[in-house]
């Protein structure tokens, strides 16, 4: 056995917490570039209380390379020297792209995986403040940025250790205002991101911890968040659900639904976790079709096996099978209003162009099972 943890260095949790950002600053920096969703507003009173000089920098998008120069000059110019992120996924990885910007020199492009001209990172990123207001990416805990690149055509990371925040501040409270599209779409970016850790060929004995209790949240905390917003022991169930996700797939990779996700999401303007959502049943089925089509019908894979755990935690039944599992998460699915890929505005012709590069994803490595170009694109006809 050999393997490797890295994670945020603190980790706070509760309602309410986020009014502890003034303190957790103050052992971190003097000046600090704080960065919003579009609306700063929501965050007055966190903002107004900060008792440093701060600049407020606005993410009113997904992140793009230039939206994270931008935030580096922004962070230069005040003179930062840490960062808060208060946000959904997208600023939070803005913000981690910023602080290690600030920390190593140069520019986006120098370090972007794919694209970029492959400068490593080997600078510390300057303290950064996690602040998730969504339960799902994880990006509190994570160690990269998704960045899009407009004039390449592709979204990539930014990837390092060094680039997981110092602090995650996670606060149930903050999602309670969360529109019911956003809770499905995260919380069903937060289930998958516990599964497919959870039946990674890199998972390791923490992460199979930390994927275990996150799939136990998802269950108790998924449906009730969407169907009552205001629910608070459902948006915790989902604040941990997320953070065990994102640091269980930061530790032991993910797999064929991220690998999809990650070009239909290059491809198409569609919410990550409704990607997610869509692909997440028929991803299940074949893999445990080309599982149980390998050495004595895939006896003693632990895939199998986890596959069959991860149904009897969702499910809350002891003995549930694989079918008992894909049966809840289809129903779950329904229940949340999540389309299909096609309304989206992904065609048909377009299922082996986005298996083809799926196949060489970064998240494709931590599938259980090889998956052929054919069975790629049959799981992307099926999302539609
Ligand atoms: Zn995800």
């Amino acid at each position: 056995m050999s393997f490797e943890f890295a994670t945020a260095g603190r980790i706070m949790i509760g309602p309410g917490r986020a009014a502890e950002l003034p303190e957790v600053l103050a052992g971190l920096g003097s000046r600090v570039l704080v960065c919003t969703g579009a609306d700063p507003g929501r965050h007055a009173g966190l903002l107004a209380g900060l008792g440093r000089p701060a600049a407020v920098f606005p993410v009113a998008a997904e992140p793009t390379v230039e939206l994270a120069r931008e935030g580096a000059a922004a962070a230069r110019e005040h003179g930062a020297d840490a960062v808060a992120a208060v946000g959904g996924g997208s600023v939070i990885d803005l913000g981690k792209a910023v602080a290690m910007l600030l920390g190593n020199g140069g520019d986006p492009l120098d370090y972007l995986e794919v694209v970029g001209s492959g400068r490593k990172i080997t600078r510390p990123a300057v303290p950064c403040v996690a602040v998730p207001t969504t339960a799902g990416t994880g990006a509190e805990v994570t160690a990269n940025a998704v960045l899009a690149s407009p004039a390449h055509g592709v979204k990539a990371s930014l990837r390092s250790p060094l680039m997981i925040p110092r602090v995650a501040l996670v606060d149930p409270e903050l999602a309670v205002s969360c529109p019911p599209p956003v809770t499905a779409a995260s919380g069903l970016d937060a289930l998958t991101q516990c599964l497919e850790p959870f039946v990674s060929v890199r998972a390791n004995p923490l992460t199979d911890g930390l994927a275990h209790e996150g799939l136990r949240r998802a269950a108790a905390g998924l449906r009730a968040a969407y169907a009552d917003g205001t629910d608070l022991r459902a948006r915790a169930d989902m604040a941990v659900c997320s953070l065990l996700g994102g640091m269980a797939l930061a530790n032991a990779k993910l797999g064929a639904v991220h690998g999809l996700a990650g070009v239909i999401g290059g491809t198409a303007d569609v919410l990550h976790g409704m990607a997610c959502a869509a692909l997440l049943a028929p991803v299940i089925e074949a893999n445990v079709r080309a599982l149980r089509s390998g050495p004595a019908g895939g006896a003693g894979h632990p895939a199998l096996g986890r596959y069959a755990e991860a149904a009897q935690l969702i499910t809350g039944q002891p003995t549930a099978s694989i079918g008992d599992g894909l049966a809840w998460i289809r129903e779950t699915v329904t229940l949340l209003a999540v389309p299909g890929l096609a309304s989206s505005g992904i065609r048909p012709e377009q299922a082996g162009d986005v298996a083809a590069k799926a196949a060489a994803s970064s998240s494709m490595q931590g599938n259980p099972v090889t998956l052929t170009d054919g069975d790629l694109r049959a799981i992307v006809l099926q999302a539609l």
